[in-house]
């Protein structure tokens, strides 16, 4: 038995599955989860010294890779004042002034400490402000696991294939209405049917929890408009796209104005972070100022600030976010041509720092029910070819892929022909 086996069954002991967030037991591929003792730039390096190329990034906030000097540098300082205070911090207003420059649409912000608790908050602010109890999301897209989010949703649930869980009262699921990504009649007939019950629109400006899928043309635009004509709010979810797919998000690139707007671990440079903000009208409307409740013990906690300000300030640099997307489509362009070189079906997204690989015939994908018609055992073929290659991808066709800007040419090119490799041996 390897190390990483070894410890997997030993986990399974005293953790449920083993691990601390389902999507990281393997379950979408099965076989043994890799236990990771360390990582640095482009790499990671499992319990046996196995090197791998790695395109999940602890799920997107490794943009400039793994342990950056600048970020690491900082976090050693700031650990030698303490660790958290439970008290207001100057680095709090930095990060605020900082997002908000980044992010224009965000005119105030509050700091959460993951995802979850950032839709979550800006959820019950967004019913608290229009006083109406419904949201809509979106099948496939998933925003953390808070009860009202957590039907039809993407990434592990979807991988379960366990979409709406047990544990969540029906009475609260109900105020849950779905709609079909890249399909805007269905969001106007649930506005039809519901026209002053509606709070919000939650949704992810690129899926990255169905794979990657972006927005169709007009689909952002379109949400904006009924949004606006039925008196709900705008809350786009960038915990994963939030300076990802550009300096100011999804929908800066896009160029899409939310009412709110949510971000996860990205601004934590790794640390465990989240934030929402948006028009001051609606946060103002949080305490202490307003009605709505939300707190946190360990919110704006400092050497998560200082982590996330390390990396704010270093994604600032000039030509960063041209360079990580012409990255990523030097990865999705080639993994393309390599499965059409070997006769195997394959699509490609991506946009920004994000890609996805669909193993289908079909060519253009914007719809989640074009994902789960896709080849799993070729993906799980796949998978397991690359890992053994030394190639770290996520162990989900749920998930997105993310390029970092320690991946070099050279690892780019080295993780293409693993993939030449790999599909030559699937070949039918
Ligand atoms: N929203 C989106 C778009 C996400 O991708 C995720 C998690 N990957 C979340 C919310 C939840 O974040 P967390 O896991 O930090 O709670």
């Amino acid at each position: 038995m390897t190390r990483s086996e070894t410890l997997f069954e030993q986990a399974k002991k005293t953790i449920p599955g083993g691990v601390n967030s389902p999507v990281r037991a393997f379950n979408g591929v099965g076989g043994s989860p890799r236990f990771i003792e360390k990582a640095d730039g482009a790499f990671i390096y499992d319990a046996d010294g196995q090197a791998y190329i790695d395109y999940v990034g602890s799920w997107g906030p490794m943009i400039l890779g793994h342990n950056h000097p600048k970020i690491r540098e900082a976090v050693h300082q700031a650990v030698d004042n303490g660790l958290s205070f439970g008290a207001p911090t100057a680095l709090e207003v930095e990060m605020a002034e900082k997002v908000i420059e980044m992010v224009p649409s965000m005119e105030q912000v509050r700091m959460v400490s993951s995802g979850t608790e950032a839709t979550m908050s800006a959820i019950r602010l967004a019913r608290g402000f229009t006083s109406r109890d419904k949201i809509l999301k979106f099948e496939g897209c998933y925003h953390g696991h808070a009860d009202c989010l957590l039907v039809k949703a993407g990434s592990g649930a979807l991988t379960l294939g366990q979409p709406s869980s047990p544990g969540i009262p029906e009475d609260f699921a109900k105020h849950t209405l779905t709609a079909v990504y890249n399909d805007l009649d269905s969001v106007k007939t649930m506005f039809e049917q519901y026209p002053e019950e509606i709070s919000c629109i939650i949704l992810e400006p690129v899926a990255g929890n169905m794979n990657c899928i972006p927005p169709v043309a007009g689909f952002l635009e379109g949400l904006r408009a009924l949004c606006d004509q039925y008196g709900a709010l705008l809350i786009i979810d960038e915990v994963m796209t939030g300076f990802r797919v550009s300096k100011s998000g999804a929908q800066g690139y896009y160029g899409i104005t939310p009412d709110l707007t949510t971000l996860g671990k990205v601004i934590g440079g790794g640390m465990p972070v989240g934030a929402f903000g948006g028009k001051k009208e609606v946060m103002q409307y949080i305490a202490p100022t307003g009605p709505v409740y939300q707190a946190g013990t360990l919110s704006g906690n400092p050497i998560a600030m200082t982590a996330g300000l390390a990396q704010m300030e270093a994604l600032c640099e000039e030509g960063l976010y041209e360079a990580l997307a012409a990255k990523t489509k030097t990865i999705a362009e080639g993994l393309k041509a390599a499965a059409d070189k070997h006769g195997i079906p394959m699509a490609i997204n991506y946009v920004g720092g994000m890609f996805g690989f669909f193993f289908t015939e079909e060519q253009n994908i914007t719809r989640f029910e074009q994902v789960t018609r896709c080849n799993m055992d070729q993906f799980r073929a796949f998978y397991h070819g690359m890992l053994e290659q030394g190639v770290y991808l996520a162990p989900s066709a749920y998930e997105a892929g993310f390029l970092s800007m320690a991946h070099t040419d050279e690892d780019i090119e080295k993780t293409l022909l693993a993939a030449d490799k790999v599909l030559a041996g699937m070949k039918a």
